[in-house]
């Protein structure tokens, strides 16, 4: 395995190779199917719904029935415990991935094995060989903001993180990053830090070391590169000075990232004094990553679904840098590859690579709950327009497993689909017969914070609860605020958002009062922040935060985060 990404590779075989599975994606599927089949009939779960050993899409879809992650939860555990016998895989799962567990409020185990690696590495190797052609780069280094999680061992002596820390302890990531020519400018001691605060702040330490020699800017979500520039405003100058002195702020106690940054840190009193003015010179911040990146070609993370609200702020601090999306996953495996990066992110969409597990997809005819008993579709079936839950069997022991993901089929790349996110496929808010998403929500605050953007402020963050404690309920959405607003602009924002969800269901509620008023909480600066370091704590790796968009009572750890921090509270008067 190791040899054969040692050697670099050629981005035009690479899109030669895809070019070949995506023409022909039905067959590949087939025989994926009949590869993941054959590997794992002999395993309990396959024997359990009487596959006997066929391997025909058609067998499969009439034995297997289609599970959560609860479902299946019995079997890990028992894997999670030690149990080396084939449960659902031939050969031992070794490793188990925390899914970030942000949108349940605990992480989820899921098997993890060698060929997920390989699969993230194809997925890597394909967008970059597209982007390559438009934003080529040659011979940099990469300002990645990356960290990797706790890790411990289960009871059974598994190995137990979260998917990308996978990833970055695997040899081929490594490697990878090496062939695509922008090996990551920090020290695997700053990645694998017990304290993601120090990482973060060596990150951009190792970013301004190596300033001309960063040709991108990325992370694994880009929710992690704004909180890297926001830190970034905060800490500026004790970088400055640690640079002008060639000394690390005493604020970095983990000896393992002191000694591995002290061999890259020299006195250099000309770098300190570029970088104070150009941050100096600066109007709120506008441009600041080119500013110190002058050769950076372009930024690069996830950027749709939940880490759309953080466009907005991702496009100030990058100026006229493009922003790249990356590729579509979960730690339950991959699924496409960004290869149209010229599209800007809110039209971002990802071809599905037929070659890495077996995809059905559930049609979504009117919304997000209705039709769910339609019968799932092959890959090459779906149509151009509609959506769909996705369903994904892969070589890691998942069969017919519902990640919970909605997708938009927006066109074929050759004969595989092009995704474009939509949302999670469970209801955010839902009271009566109101029905919204994320997406839904999502809109809404983008409505709203478009009067605060009048007065020069913005959301930091947001999420939403629903609250059944008064009679009847009320949507709850918590803000963080940039800075301070008047009264009546946030009153105004309050009933903004009420009117903005525009669900016939909910308005119809509102209407005859079988909802309550919305309530804006504005929360204190830094709650999200904590929120953050909540999830760290249990175990999530920063790489893959995401903001839970609603909290519920069984969250009750960041419930308690959020209402211990309520400034003020508003409630609406749109339908009064
Ligand atoms: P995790 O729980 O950390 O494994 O996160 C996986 C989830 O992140 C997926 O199921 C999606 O909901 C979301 N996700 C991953 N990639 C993307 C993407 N490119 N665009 C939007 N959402 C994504």
């Amino acid at each position: 395995m190791l040899e054969k990404m040692d050697k670099k590779f050629d981005p035009e075989e690479v899109i030669e190779e895809f070019e070949m599975l995506t023409k022909d994606a039905e067959r590949v599927q087939r025989e994926t199917l009949q590869k993941i089949l054959e590997e794992n009939g002999r395993t309990e779960y396959l024997q359990k719904w009487g596959l006997n050993g066929r391997t025909d899409p058609g067998s499969f879809k009439a034995c297997i029935p289609l599970v959560t992650h609860k479902d299946l939860e019995p079997y890990i555990l028992r894997i999670v415990a030690g149990d080396a016998s084939p449960i659902l895989t031939g050969k031992r799962i070794t490793s188990i991935s925390l899914s970030s567990g942000t949108s349940q409020g605990k992480p989820k185990f899921v098997p993890f094995n060698d060929e997920l690696v390989d699969s993230t590495m194809q997925i890597y190797k394909t967008s970059f060989a597209f982007r390559n052609r438009e934003f080529p780069i040659a011979n940099g280094k990469a300002l990645q903001f990356i960290y990797s999680s706790k890790q411990f061992k289960t009871e059974g002596g598994l190995e137990a993180r979260t998917a990308t820390t996978n990833v970055y302890c695997s040899s081929q990531f490594k490697n990878t990053m090496k062939a695509m020519q922008t090996p990551c400018c920090s020290p695997d001691e700053v990645i694998f830090g017990p304290d993601f605060q120090q990482s973060l702040y060596c990150h951009l330490l190792s970013g301004l070391i190596y300033w001309d020699e960063i040709h991108v800017v990325s992370s694994t979500f880009a929710h992690s590169i704004v909180y890297a520039f926001r830190t970034f405003e905060q800490v500026w100058e004790e970088l400055c000075s640690d640079i002008r002195g060639g000394v690390l702020t005493s604020r970095i106690t983990a000896p393992s990232i002191r000694t591995a940054m002290s061999k890259l840190l020299k006195p250099n009193p000309e770098l300190a004094d570029t970088i104070y003015k150009k941050c100096s010179r600066l109007s709120n911040w506008y441009g600041l990553i080119p500013e110190l990146f002058p050769n950076a070609k372009y930024i690069y993370g996830i950027m749709t679904g939940t880490m759309e609200p953080y466009l907005k702020k991702l496009r100030h601090y990058s100026g006229e840098l493009p922003l790249l999306s990356s590729d579509y996953g979960s730690s339950e495996g991959w699924i496409g590859a960004n290869v149209n990066p010229k599209l800007p992110p809110e039209l971002a969409t990802y071809a599905v690579l037929p070659n890495i597990g077996y995809f059905e997809f559930i049609p979504l005819r009117d919304n997000v709950e209705a039709q769910k008993h339609d019968e799932p579709v092959g890959l090459t079936e779906v149509k151009v327009g509609e959506e769909y839950e996705i369903i994904v069997t892969n070589f890691a022991g998942l069969y017919r497993y519902r990640l919970g993901d909605v997708v938009k089929v927006t066109g074929f790349h050759n004969s595989t689909p092009e995704l474009k996110f939509v949302c999670r496929s469970n209801l955010l808010l839902t009271i009566n017969i109101d029905k919204n998403t994320e997406k839904d929500l999502q809109l809404a605050v983008e409505v709203a914070a478009k009067l605060l953007a009048e007065e020069k402020l913005e959301v930091v963050d947001f999420t939403s609860h629903v609250d059944l404690s008064t009679d009847p309920g009320h949507y709850v959405i918590f803000w963080e605020v940039s800075g301070d607003a008047g009264e009546e602009l946030l009153e105004e924002c309050c009933n903004c958002l009420d009117r903005s969800f525009v669900d016939a269901g909910y308005v119809s509620s509102r209407k005859v009062k079988a909802i309550g008023a919305l309530e804006l909480r504005v929360v204190r600066r830094g709650t999200f922040q904590k929120i953050l370091v909540h999830y760290v704590g249990m175990g999530a790796a920063v790489s893959q935060f995401k903001t839970p968009r609603c909290v519920g009572l069984n969250n009750s750890s960041v419930l308690q985060i959020l209402c211990s921090n309520v400034v003020r509270s508003y409630f609406s008067t749109a339908f009064c």
